[in-house]
């Protein structure tokens, strides 16, 4: 996509860290890591999200991830790697071209993802419902 950056960093119109590259793939750092060694693995296909990319995208990309973030736990002597994925504005996503993130992990570098919420009475069967009708 034209005005796409994560697009112009795969076809090296826009600058970056480069870490890994292939046919289909990129890895980078992020330029705001949230601990050094944050690390984005995107598709050189766009697609705005994880939702709607492809299975082909998909079968290809993870065994990247699972191999960069072991380069980027043990390259940066992490005690844990979150890889997460952020879809659509509301769950945080900034940049729309899929991409997955490796963040480096230690123990206390007070980072806090969430917290959980507790379910009412009877609800997380309905909630189970709601997405089973969906699938
Ligand atoms: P998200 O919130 O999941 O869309 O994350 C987008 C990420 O891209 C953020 O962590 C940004 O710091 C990162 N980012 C944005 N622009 C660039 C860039 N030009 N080079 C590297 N990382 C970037
Ligand atoms: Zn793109």
């Amino acid at each position: 996509m034209s005005d796409c950056i994560f697009c112009k960093i795969a076809e090296k119109s826009l600058p970056s860290t480069s870490l890994y590259e292939d046919a289909y793939v990129y890895a980078f750092l992020d330029i705001h890591p949230i601990n050094p060694g944050h690390t984005l693995v995107i598709s050189k296909i766009h697609s705005a999200t994880f939702l709607e990319t492809t299975p082909e995208v998909i079968a290809h990309l993870f065994p990247c991830v699972q191999r960069i973030a072991r380069a980027v736990k043990q390259g940066m002597r992490a005690q844990g790697v979150n890889v997460t994925i952020n879809n659509d504005p509301a769950a945080g996503q900034v940049v729309g071209h899929f991409h997955v993130h490796i963040i480096p992990r230690f123990e206390g570098d007070g980072l806090s993802l969430w917290t959980g919420k507790a379910y009412g009475e009877g609800e997380i069967a309905h909630v189970a419902e709601k997405i089973k009708l969906a699938l």
